[in-house]
């Protein structure tokens, strides 16, 4: 088949124009209703829906989530194969009106802080518009579309990993809500989420101190030693904690603490060496306060592995869709929106991206460019990173939100519901299904991808970063469970 990427990008605009009002309408559909993770019925049902509409064959239950699903399109012998992720969760707490100003829909209601409504949307589009042109130009290959709950947590595609959910497939894309139109080439952190429960013995704290062991002296003396620990770890890892129970009343020397980890580093072996040191706090800790401790494991994920091969391809599709073509009502509501976002934090946050001074005086990115630092570590964590150490899988970024706005924030959520958000999103579905095609028709640089993966992994086979016999924490959301 001998078609450019100029055409190619044709096509898939008449492709993604026939669809895209129902498309805006779905992802307004997931804004509005703003489930979080492993709660997401709704959203997950109005995508396999729409998915089976167009003749994919949908198997829920992925991974044990009910939410998770695995979208499939066959032609002929089904190979090379494309997978594309989504995601469709909310965030506690961030509710928010299509307003320039803070006002939550509901109060204290999750909201699309992260601008999920958009991922899942735009990579469910990707995979239909693909599947549209295999058909028209006839030609053989499988597109997957996956469904993956509760990113937000670490949960979703960590368990669908363990379950062989991403195996078989020769490549695999995605995206994020973004300020920039740009492919992601820097790694994000491995992780591990651990709780950690302290037992001691309670007392009066008055009348009997001395017969008591309190547990929330070990969760503050783990913490002090944490906090130590900091000095001499690696520079690129992350090490943070809340304490999610620290006794009842003062007068009562507290038998129960407990306290919530986050451990991150650049590599799943650093991130488990450094989890051992924190284990090693958590050991001393009890010791010193005749307490005991155990764990909780929540989830690990690991750290995305980039695959320049097909970052380049996602460049070139990226670039020959263009940036969303903002109109006037986008860039005054951008304005008024980036009016509530402190202009010392917007020119900190463009600082950090090493962007061009030009972008200082923007609103909304309005062209596509190449990383501004490549390489740069984001010290976040995506399960996506677990996806990346199966198939080679790259991932892009568009503008959807103004210049400098926060991620998981009100401001975030306001404008994944606004025409920002649907015109970063429908962008994002055409790179994708260019680059999606390109790959199916073009073998050798799925070649090319799979050595630069089978480098970098060297030869590694994947192994879930979660403990034996570990379960999603679905049966702690169900009412009868
Ligand atoms: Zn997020
Ligand atoms: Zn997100």
């Amino acid at each position: 088949m001998s078609t450019t990427v100029g055409s190619l990008r044709d096509r898939v605009e008449a492709i993604v124009s026939g669809h895209q009002a129902r498309w805006v309408h779905l992802a307004d559909r997931i804004w509005e209703h703003a489930e979080v993770g492993l709660h997401e019925y709704r959203s997950a049902r109005l995508q396999v829906e729409e998915l089976e509409a167009h003749g994919f064959r949908v198997e829920s239950g992925a991974g044990g989530m009910p939410t998770a699903f695995v979208a499939t399109y066959r032609r002929g012998d089904g190979t090379p194969a494309i997978g594309f992720l989504g995601e469709y969760d909310a965030l506690p707490g961030l509710s928010q009106a299509r307003s320039p100003e803070r006002r939550p829909l509901k109060e204290g209601a999750p909201g699309h802080g992260c601008g999920h409504n958009l991922l899942g949307t735009a990579a469910m589009g990707a995979a239909v518009a693909v599947r549209y042109l295999l058909e028209e130009f006839d030609l053989p290959g499988t597109v997957r579309y996956f469904g993956c709950p509760a990113e937000e947590t670490l949960v979703g595609k960590v368990f669908m990993a363990r379950d062989g959910c991403f195996d078989g497939l020769d490549a695999c894309l995605t995206w994020h809500p973004a300020s920039l139109n740009m492919v992601w080439d820097g790694p994000s952190l491995a992780m591990n989420s651990v709780k950690f429960r302290f037992r001691g013995r309670a007392s009066h704290a008055a009348a009997d101190p001395h017969h008591g062991r309190s547990a929330l002296d070990a969760v503050e003396l783990m913490n002090v030693g944490v906090n130590y620990l900091r000095e001499h770890m690696p520079p690129d890892a992350r090490i943070h904690y809340v304490i999610t129970r620290g006794g009842a009343e003062p007068n009562v020397v507290p038998a129960e603490a407990e306290a919530w980890y986050y451990v991150r580093a650049p590599g799943r072996d650093e991130t488990e060496e450094l989890y051992q040191r924190v284990l090693d706090c958590a050991a001393g800790a009890a010791l010193m306060t005749g307490t005991t401790f155990e764990t909780e494991f929540l989830a690990a994920c690991y750290n995305t592995l980039i695959n320049h091969t097909l970052n380049e391809v996602l460049h070139r599709a990226l670039e020959a869709v263009g940036p969303p073509a903002f109109d006037d009502t986008d860039h005054e509501f951008a304005r008024r929106l980036s009016e509530s976002v402190p202009p010392a934090q917007k020119a900190a946050a463009l600082r950090a991206a090493k962007a061009p001074a030009d972008l200082f005086d923007k609103v909304l990115h309005d062209r596509v460019d190449r990383p501004f630092d490549p390489g740069r570590i984001g010290h976040g964590s995506t399960d996506v990173g677990d996806v990346s150490w199966i198939v080679p899988t790259a991932q892009l970024g568009t503008a959807c939100v103004p210049l400098g706005t926060p991620g998981h924030s009100w401001q975030f959520t306001a404008a994944a519901g606004s025409g920002i958000g649907h015109k970063g999103m429908l962008t994002a579905a055409k790179a994708m299904a260019v680059a999606g095609l390109e790959l199916l028709t073009d073998t050798t640089l799925l070649e090319k991808a799979r050595a630069e993966f089978l480098a970098a992994t060297e030869g590694q086979g994947y192994r879930s970063p979660l403990p034996e016999g570990a379960k999603p924490p679905v049966h702690q959301l169900e009412p009868d469970g």
